[in-house]
C-alpha cells in the first residue's frame, strides 16, 4: 500500500452563522490536501502528522482525521498544549479576514515531538512526505535545523518530499523567509506551487520567470498553479501547458489549491500520466470553487477510475 504523510497544523475553525453565533469547524491547508487525497484514492495509506493536546478539542480533532479515514498513528498527544484556533470575520462589504489564536500550539511542536517519540523510522516508511509553506512557518524556530535534517535524511532513504509554498507573510514577521523557502526548494521531489505565492516570495509574477527562478533547484517535478489560468507542469526543466477551464460561477476559492494538490497526487498515485492527474486535479479544484468551504461532500466530486 502506498503510504502518503502530510505534516502540518489543523485548526480549530470559528466561521460567523448568524449574529454573533459562530460554527465551529476544523481546517489547515495540508489537512486539506490529506483529505481529498484520501477520499479520492482510498488505496492509499495517508497519515496526518502533526501534535494535538489532551483536551477536548484535541479529541475532535482526532476523531476528524479517523472519520475521513486519515492514519493517525503520529498525531502526537502533547499534554500542556492545545490546538490553534482562527475566527472569521466579515465585513459590511462581504470581505473576509482572519483572527490567529496559535501561538501556543501543540502543531508547531510536532518536530520535537518526532524526534521525542523517535518516530523517524516510522517516516522513512513513507513513499511521500507532504508539507507547505504553512507547516514550515508554523515550526518552532529552534526545530528548523532537525527538520531539515530530517528532510535530508528521508530524502536519502528514499521518501519523496512534496511541498506547496502557501505563503503566508504574517507568520513569518521580521525572519528571513526566503532562506527558509530555498532550503524547501533545494530538498524537494515534487513541487506544487501558485504563481502567487512565488509572487510573494520571491518576484516571480509570471511563468517565464518562475521556470528560470527555479532552474538551479533542479526539482524533479514541478506543477505550477494559476487560478483559472493554465497549469504548467515540467519534469526535469521541460515545462507543459495544460488548459484549465474557467470557472464561471465561483462561490469560495478556499482550498482551490489544496483540493488540486490532493487530487493531483491521487491520480498519479493510481498510475496516470502527468497530463492526465492535471486536467483531473484541475477538474476537482473547479468544482470545489463552486461550492461553499474548503472540505466539500464526497458526492459532488467526480471520482478517479
Ligand atoms: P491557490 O489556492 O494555491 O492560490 P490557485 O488559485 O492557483 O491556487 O488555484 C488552484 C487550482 O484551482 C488552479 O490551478 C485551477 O486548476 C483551479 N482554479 C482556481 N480558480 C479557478 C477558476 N476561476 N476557474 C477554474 N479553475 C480554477
Amino acid at each position: 500500500m502506498v503510504k502518503v504523510m502530510c505534516l502540518g497544523e489543523a485548526m480549530i475553525e470559528l466561521a460567523p452563522a448568524s449574529d454573533d453565533n459562530y460554527k465551529q469547524g476544523i481546517a489547515g491547508d495540508t489537512l486539506n490536501m490529506a483529505v481529498y487525497l484520501k477520499r479520492l484514492n482510498s488505496t492509499a495509506d495517508v497519515s496526518y502528522v502533526t501534535a494535538v493536546g489532551e483536551d477536548k478539542m484535541s479529541d475532535k480533532l482526532r476523531n476528524f482525521l479517523v472519520n475521513e479515514s486519515l492514519n493517525t498513528d503520529l498525531c502526537f498527544q502533547l499534554p500542556q498544549y492545545m490546538p490553534g484556533l482562527y475566527m472569521i470575520s466579515i465585513d459590511n462589504s462581504g470581505e473576509r479576514s482572519f483572527s490567529y489564536w496559535r501561538d501556543n500550539s501543540a502543531a508547531k511542536r510536532v518536530i520535537s515531538a518526532i524526534k521525542q517519540a523517535d518516530a523517524i523510522e516510522q517516516l522513512k516508511q513513507a513513499d511521500y512526505l507532504f508539507y507547505s509553506g504553512i507547516s514550515l512557518a508554523v515550526i518552532q524556530q529552534q526545530d528548523l535545523d532537525d527538520f531539515w535534517s530530517m528532510l535530508e535524511e528521508l530524502r536519502a532513504q528514499g521518501v519523496k518530499i512534496a511541498f506547496d509554498p502557501n505563503f503566508r507573510a504574517a507568520l513569518w514577521q521580521g525572519r528571513d523567509y526566503q532562506a527558509q523557502y530555498r532550503k524547501a526548494l533545494a530538498c524537494c521531489d515534487l513541487l506544487l506551487p501558485g504563481i502567487e505565492d512565488l509572487d510573494a516570495i520571491f518576484g516571480c509574477a509570471d511563468i517565464e520567470s518562475v521556470k528560470t527562478f527555479l532552474q538551479p533547484f533542479n526539482c524533479p517535478e514541478v506543477i505550477v498553479k494559476n487560478g483559472p489560468a493554465s497549469v504548467y507542469s515540467a519534469i526535469n526543466g521541460e515545462y507543459q501547458e495544460h488548459k484549465v477551464t474557467p470557472v464561471q460561477n465561483v462561490v469560495d476559492t478556499t482550498s482551490a489549491g489544496d483540493s488540486f494538490n490532493g487530487s493531483f497526487l491521487a491520480a498519479r498515485l493510481k498510475g496516470k500520466s502527468i497530463a492526465d492527474s492535471v486536467q483531473f486535479a484541475a477538474k476537482t479544484a473547479g468544482t470545489v470553487i463552486q461550492h461553499k468551504g474548503a472540505i466539500i461532500p464526497l458526492e459532488n466530486l467526480q471520482k478517479l477510475d
